[in-house]
């Protein structure tokens, strides 16, 4: 990724990281892209949460502006 300049102030320094998500297991990963509509996760006819496919999965980097602390997020 090559940003360079804060989108919401214009300032210069933008600080990569990421944003921890729950995976299915409660363990921490980085937050995910997925391609299409989320589909309904369901246990016992009862719906539990929303996911995507795992194979179209792409994590998001976010760069954190120094200034005024807008995120820019970008799946890679
Ligand atoms: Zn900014």
């Amino acid at each position: 990724m090559n940003i360079t300049t804060c989108v919401a102030c214009g300032g210069k320094q933008l600080d990569p990281g990421f944003i921890p998500d729950a995976g299915d297991n409660r363990s921490s990963v980085v937050m995910g892209w997925y391609a299409g509509e989320p589909h309904d996760r369901k246990f016992l006819g009862l719906k539990t949460g929303s996911v995507g496919s795992n194979a179209q999965r792409e994590p998001i980097i976010a760069y954190k502006c120094a200034d005024c602390g807008f995120l820019h997020l970008f799946a890679i």
